[in-house]
């Protein structure tokens, strides 16, 4: 599919969910992709991408920055303290915030940097053992926990489990963020980010359904 197919069906989304059309941004997942296929879609002037690991991005990224402005790059995989200080100065967003130690070093470096990436707080809907995220039990302590340490918390994110049906866990992120007062909601991917725009999403993280499969 093309960027443009993908741009035509959130606008459908949106307006189908009687939301407000550019209510939802598209990051483009460009993790394990070919910098050929990342640079065309640069090339049809889209500048809002997510990757999902610090090391990769930083390899990419900085030559991307030099030949088109605006670029907008967003970190929505885990994040290790030590790699904290480079992400704050890869990345405009970080999606998954997941736990007290990684808020804390981030208070820290926004402090000693003077500025922070927008930030979102994974939520662990599926309660999932291998995944990262807050459970949603504790999740209302943990915004209140960031927020207290002054960081720009701007919403939730969640990666459903595989098996389940994705809306239940929509619904539940979309109801944590509610009930905390947060506006911002990163959910749906490429097989359901339409389901993920009915239930409320601000931001679709699409990567296979732009750019074709991933290589390695
Ligand atoms: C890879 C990835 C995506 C994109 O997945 P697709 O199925 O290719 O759209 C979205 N979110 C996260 C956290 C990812 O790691």
């Amino acid at each position: 599919m093309t960027l443009e197919t993908i741009k035509a069906r959130i606008a459908d989304a949106e307006h189908e969910a009687g939301r407000a059309s550019g209510s939802v941004r598209l990051v483009a997942i460009s993790k394990k992709q070919p910098n050929d296929r990342v640079a065309a879609v640069l090339e049809e002037g889209h500048r809002c991408f997510g990757e999902n690991r610090v090391q990769e991005a930083a390899g990419k990224w900085p030559e991307f920055r030099e030949r088109f402005d605006g670029i907008d790059l967003h970190l929505v995989g885990p994040l290790q303290t030590n790699k904290a200080r480079q992400a704050l100065e890869l990345f405009q967003a970080i999606h998954s915030v997941d736990r007290p130690k990684l808020a804390k070093t981030l208070a820290r470096l926004a402090q000693e940097e003077g500025h922070c990436p927008d930030l979102f707080i994974q939520v662990n809907t599926g309660e999932e053992e291998q995944k990262a995220g807050i459970l949603p039990g504790g999740a209302d302590g943990f915004i209140a926990e960031c927020r207290a340490l002054d960081l720009p918390v701007q919403g939730l994110m969640c990666i459903p489990p595989v098996d389940e049906e994705a809306s239940l866990h929509f619904a539940l992120l979309a109801r944590i963020a509610e009930r905390n007062g947060l506006t911002g909601l990163s959910m749906g991917m490429s097989g359901d980010f339409e389901k993920a725009i009915s239930f409320g999403a601000t931001h679709v993280r699409v990567g296979s359904a732009i750019f074709g499969e991933r290589t390695g």
